[in-house]
């Protein structure tokens, strides 16, 4: 039998997997209907204490919640194997080493 809090995260994550779904839906047309869906997303994970997946956690700005949009809300460059990610809105710098990437590249 299932208990009841696992499965409100279970239900917590599926539902956090649709609101980024939207998210990037709306991200072509409505960027501030893009940013509910995130906010409503990170408050899902907050209030269930559910993760965010992390190739999620790329798709966002930490700061101001801003779905990302190459050349609308972010700016993402590659500089010395890392990933940075500059947000238009709040102006927050995020960095992400590509190690997994390299890994995966040489083969290890
Ligand atoms: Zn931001």
């Amino acid at each position: 039998m299932i208990k009841k809090k696992q499965l409100q995260k279970k239900i917590a994550r599926e539902r956090i997997e649709i609101l980024f779904n939207e998210a990037q839906k709306a991200s072509r047309k409505n960027i501030n209907l893009s940013r509910r869906y995130v906010e409503l997303a990170r408050k899902i994970s907050t209030k269930y204490k559910v993760r965010i997946k992390k190739e999620y956690k790329k798709l966002f700005c930490k700061g101001c919640s801003s779905y990302f949009v190459s050349g609308k809300t972010l700016r993402s460059r590659i500089k010395n194997k890392r990933l940075i990610q500059y947000c238009y809105k709040c102006g927050r710098v995020t960095r992400y080493p590509l190690s997994a990437q390299t890994k995966k590249k040489s083969g290890i």
